[in-house]
């Protein structure tokens, strides 16, 4: 029989991304918890003092190899962003541990035409997509596949921008065209709980970007002298409040995209997922992605947000929450409900 006992499980991560406030979230909900870290990381998770097991592996890529250890000691694995980026969407299918969160959701999260597709059904707004250059009447942005810190991406107005930045900056045909949405980008972190079928908004954030956020601060003319190709490589997450009455609409947006997402695959999609968008002068919010898992733009709230204050009375950060919907499955005997 499957126990209600939470000290007969273990929370484990990889030393990586968000991993300090998922650990230091399942030990707050009384945990024991494990890293696995690399020669390198282990001295940042040893510091923090909140992990009771470390695995170490000389890199994250070989992860599945400690797989079995953690099914012989009965962890809990939550996947963060490093996750994919190390093991890649077929490996993270093939996982045979427990696993906090659907599996089946991160393929329409990692292919742009189904993730469209998803979202579309939800009612969100999103930037047009353009299928061929000659169709290009405003401003588009270009994005190449797999441009990690979108390096590459370039602006272009018309067909001929369009190919000049292509000759200039492209480096192969899988790109798409997307409407550029002149606006300020913000990110949306929510989370939906499938025991208490509740969605609760935890944060939001902006993104720190090298060098899209330093190229305003010189001035117009050295900016063209400079000739400097946009990238958006991210450094770090600014915290941010919204003001109050958007929050009605997203929420809707974020509810309407949990309901579409149970008619696509099994349990749908649950515990913390973010909404990735461009809010333009007249309040429209155009998602540009979603990412089905925690963001690293929750990691400024670990200590809880103002929304998660007005909700707990103690420090609720994305990791703990998740720690939280793990022992609740425990111990009501549920956890097949939170397991991908
Ligand atoms: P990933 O998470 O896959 O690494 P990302 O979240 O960095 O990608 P991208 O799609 O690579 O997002 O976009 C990079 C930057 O470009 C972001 O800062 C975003 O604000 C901006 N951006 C993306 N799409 C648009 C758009 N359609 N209009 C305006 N700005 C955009």
């Amino acid at each position: 029989m499957t126990s209600t006992n939470i000290q007969d499980y273990k929370i484990a991560t990889m030393g990586s991304h968000t991993a300090l406030q998922i650990l230091k979230g399942a030990k707050d909900e009384g945990f024991q918890t494990l890293c696995v870290v690399t020669p390198k990381t282990r001295p940042v998770y040893e510091h923090y003092g909140m992990v009771d097991e470390f695995i170490e592996i000389d890199h994250y890529k070989n992860f599945c190899e400690i797989e079995q250890q953690l099914i012989d000691k009965n962890c809990i694995a939550i996947p963060h962003g490093s996750f994919v980026s190390y093991l890649g969407h077929e490996c993270m299918k093939n996982l045979k541990c427990m696993h906090y969160g659907t599996k089946g959701i991160l393929e329409w999260e990692s292919d742009r035409a189904m993730e469209r597709k998803w979202l579309l059904k939800a009612g969100l707004k999103l930037p047009k997509i353009f299928k061929s250059p000659e169709e290009i009447d405003r401003a588009v942005i270009i994005k190449f596949h797999g441009a990690k810190g979108g390096s590459g991406y370039f602006i272009a107005n018309n067909p001929k921008e369009f190919y000049e930045g292509l000759a200039k900056y492209g480096r192969d045909d899988d790109y798409v065209i997307q409407e550029y949405i002149v606006g300020v980008p913000m990110y949306v972190h929510y989370f939906y709980s499938p025991l208490t079928k509740e969605l609760e908004i935890m944060s939001f954030d902006k993104r720190y970007e090298s060098n899209a956020d330093s190229i305003g601060r010189i001035a117009a003319r050295d900016q063209l002298a400079a000739d400097i190709q946009t990238s958006y490589t991210i450094t770090g997450n600014i915290p941010l409040v919204v003001r109050e009455s958007l929050l009605p609409m997203l929420y809707e947006m974020g509810e309407n995209t949990v309901k579409t997402s149970q008619d696509l695959v099994g349990k749908g999609l649950f515990g913390p997922f973010c909404l990735e968008g461009i809010m333009d002068t007249n309040l429209n919010f155009y998602v540009f992605e979603i990412s089905a898992r925690i963001v690293a733009g929750t990691n400024p709230f670990i200590n809880g947000s103002p929304y998660t204050a007005l909700r707990y009375d103690e420090p609720m950060s994305t990791g703990r929450r998740m720690a939280r919907d793990i022992k609740q499955g425990i111990e009501s005997g549920q956890l097949d409900k939170i397991l991908g």
